[in-house]
Order: C-alpha cells, then sequence, then structure tokens
C-alpha cells in the first residue's frame, strides 16, 4: 500500500474554481494526500517535467498553457495509485473520457484538459523527485484504511 502516483491540477483547473471538486475525486475514492503546494512552475520545470513531450508539434502551447498560472501538485497514496489515479483522470484527449472521469466530465479540448496523472508507476517516481523534495512528502496512516480496504 504504499505506491504513490503524482497528480496535478493544471492552470485551467484553478482558473475554474475546480480545484476543491478534483481533490474531492481521489478522497472520495480513499486515497491518502501525502503531499500538496501551490506553484507557478518555472520554464525548465515544464521542460523537464514533459521531457518526452518537447520535440512535439502541440509542444509550445502546451509549455504556454502550463506557464499561464499556478498548478496544484499533489502526491496521493493507495493501492495501485498509479492505475487508479489515470482511470480518474480519463483519457488524455476529453473528446473520448469517460462521463464519470474528472476531463470526461470537465472537458472539452485536449489542450484545456485541468488534470494531469502520472502514467506509471516508474513515471510517479520520476515526477514526484522533479515537484517536491522528500520532506515535503508527509507519513502518517490514516485512521479510515481498515474501512477503505479489506486487507491493510
Ligand atoms: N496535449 C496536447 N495536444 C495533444 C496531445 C497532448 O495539448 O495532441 C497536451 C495535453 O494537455 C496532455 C499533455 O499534452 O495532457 C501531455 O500529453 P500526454 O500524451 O502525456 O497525455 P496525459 O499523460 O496528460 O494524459
Amino acid at each position: 500500500m504504499e505506491e504513490t502516483t503524482f497528480i496535478m491540477i493544471k492552470p485551467d483547473g484553478i482558473q475554474r474554481r475546480l480545484v476543491a471538486p478534483i481533490i474531492a475525486r481521489f478522497e472520495n475514492r480513499g486515497f491518502t494526500l501525502v503531499a500538496i503546494k501551490l506553484v507557478h512552475a518555472s520554464e525548465s520545470l515544464i521542460d523537464q517535467h514533459y521531457a518526452e513531450l518537447t520535440s512535439k508539434p502541440f509542444y509550445p502551447g502546451l509549455k504556454q498553457y502550463m506557464l499561464s498560472g499556478p498548478v496544484v501538485a499533489m502526491v496521493w497514496k493507495g493501492k495501485s495509485a498509479a492505475a487508479l489515479g489515470r482511470a480518474i483522470v480519463g483519457a488524455t484527449n476529453p473528446k473520448e473520457s469517460a462521463p464519470g472521469t474528472i476531463r470526461g466530465d470537465y472537458c472539452n479540448d485536449v489542450g484545456r484538459n485541468v488534470v494531469h496523472a502520472s502514467d506509471s508507476v516508474e513515471s510517479a517516481k520520476r515526477e514526484i523527485a522533479l515537484w517536491f523534495k522528500p520532506e515535503e512528502i508527509a507519513h502518517y496512516a490514516p485512521c479510515d484504511l481498515g474501512w477503505v480496504y479489506e486487507n491493510v
């Protein structure tokens, strides 16, 4: 149960006052919040975060979008946190995101898809290390774990 994932509310999510509803999706599913901060990212942080995408034609627009305002960077813990986090967020292109997912409920265009979720356990480790110092990650046991999970 030590798996963690990196979830980020993008600038449009903040501008559209969706911070609380997005956080509620993860709390309601039984994830544990272990780190959170509001960050206006630097160019270099966004380049590193999206290192695999910097040569894509959409990258300049993506970078401008990600630098347009602050983001909420978070680390959430839970069973299969990375895979489940992706499922909660929904498909990259909101035109294909199922209703009930965050993107499927709040978004229309791929370039304004309000939230990021790590796409694997390995990506989560890399992204958490990029956005947070080890001392910014909290270690605690929520009192309801035995009610969230059959086997803790
Ligand atoms: N993106 C875009 N146009 C595209 C593909 C992606 O603007 O054609 C943006 C979109 O905001 C997406 C981000 O680039 O969330 C990262 O793309 P990735 O394929 O890693 O999708 P994600 O992991 O965010 O679902």
